[in-house]
Parts: C-alpha cells; sequence; structure tokens
C-alpha cells in the first residue's frame, strides 16, 4: 500500500531540471520535521491509500514528504514505468538508506540535506553513505541546501567537504526565495549553483 498525497503535472521548479513539465507524485510521510517546511500537509491530515500507481509520464518526480520511505513496494512501478522509458527524478533528504534495486531503477537523484536552520537532528553519516552509492553506481545526483543565514555557508562548507562532492553538484536554495541577490553572489563567488523556487513566484505546488 502506497500513501499518497498528492499527483499532479506541472513544471519542476527548483534544481538543475527547472522549468521541466513533470508528473509529481508527493507521497505521504517524512521522518524529519523541518520548522521552515512549505509541504507540512504531506505528513499532517490523511493520506489516499493507493494499492499501486497506475501512471505514467515521459518525466516523473518521486518527491514528499519522503519518498525513500516506500523503496520496496515501489519495486513494482518503477519497474513499469522504466519499461515504458520514463526518466525518474526522486527528491530526498538523503536520511533514509539506499537500496541497490531503488537506485538501479532511478535515473536522477536530488539530495537535500538539512542544516541547523531547519532545527531538526539530521543524519550526515547515512547521507555520506548515500552519495558514496550513487558514485559507485554512476548515478546522476546532485545536493540542494536549503539556506537562510549567513552561518549556513560555514555548514554547507563542512558537509559538502564531508561528502566528497564536487563544487558543480551543489545547489544553495534560498528558503521562501529570502535574500535571492545575497546568495547569488555567494552561489558565484563559491563556485556552487542557485536555485531559485520558480513555482512559488505563481503560487503553485
Ligand atoms: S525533509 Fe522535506 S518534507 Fe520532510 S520535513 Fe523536511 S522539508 Fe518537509
Amino acid at each position: 500500500m502506497l500513501p499518497i498525497s498528492e499527483i499532479f503535472v506541472s513544471l519542476q521548479g527548483e534544481g538543475p531540471f527547472s522549468g521541466r513539465r513533470a508528473l509529481f507524485i508527493r507521497f505521504f510521510g517524512c521522518n524529519l520535521r523541518c520548522s521552515w517546511c512549505d509541504t507540512k500537509y504531506s505528513y499532517y491530515g490523511k493520506p489516499k491509500v493507493l494499492e499501486d500507481l497506475d501512471v505514467v509520464d515521459e518525466f516523473i518526480i518521486l518527491t514528499g514528504g519522503e519518498p525513500t520511505l516506500y523503496q520496496d513496494i515501489l519495486r513494482n512501478f518503477l519497474t513499469k514505468a522504466k519499461s515504458k522509458g520514463s526518466e525518474i527524478l526522486v527528491e530526498t533528504n538523503g536520511t533514509v538508506l539506499l537500496k541497490d534495486h531503488f537506485v538501479d531503477y532511478v535515473d536522477y537523484f536530488s539530495i537535500s540535506p538539512k542544516l541547523s536552520n531547519a532545527g531538526v537532528k539530521y543524519r550526515v553519516d547515512v547521507v555520506k553513505k548515500n552519495v558514496e552509492k550513487l558514485k559507485i553506481k554512476e548515478k546522476f545526483y546532485y545536493i540542494k541546501f536549503p539556506v537562510m543565514w549567513e552561518d549556513d555557508l560555514n555548514e554547507v562548507k563542512k558537509m559538502v567537504e564531508y561528502f566528497g562532492v564536487e563544487k558543480s553538484k551543489v545547489w544553495l536554495q534560498p528558503i521562501n526565495n529570502e535574500r535571492i541577490d545575497y546568495w547569488w553572489d555567494i552561489a558565484v563567488r563559491e563556485g556552487y549553483n542557485l536555485s531559485i523556487q520558480l513555482h512559488k513566484f505563481v503560487s503553485k505546488p
């Protein structure tokens, strides 16, 4: 059984696939409770519970909530989607260990580590293991940091070094699109990328 928050077609609003049309499947449930979370409806309230997913699209984004909580149950859906040629992107907070069979079916991973601005206990050791697995399997992945305070940059630098990822894979994402101009200059200076949440300009999910 799959707990679903919502399924909809829209444009990806953030990260390297910004502007690309996609089918979004938002899973219900998350193992974290970030203070500034903008999808609290994906773990409070009641999910739709589906036996399986019967949707298909050229580009499918599994998001949440935390979609990696459902890696085993998703096996059937991912097998079907891949046999129909779908490209699959998973958006994860990175704190659930990725399983081999799941990684094999997914094309792209967006890992979003939480800094102290989120006010949650965050498992960087698990993220490191996940990044190592994605490197071994030569998967396309990027690391997206929600940033708010100036001190966040020091945390970003420490995590980037600990995970052993190239700067070109790092995206800074200003929380609620606040102080975009400030983070723009930081990204340019430090050699990172900047993710502006386009969907928030048009009040889309
Ligand atoms: S990990 Fe994502 S969905 Fe979960 S609480 Fe944090 S921001 Fe919200």
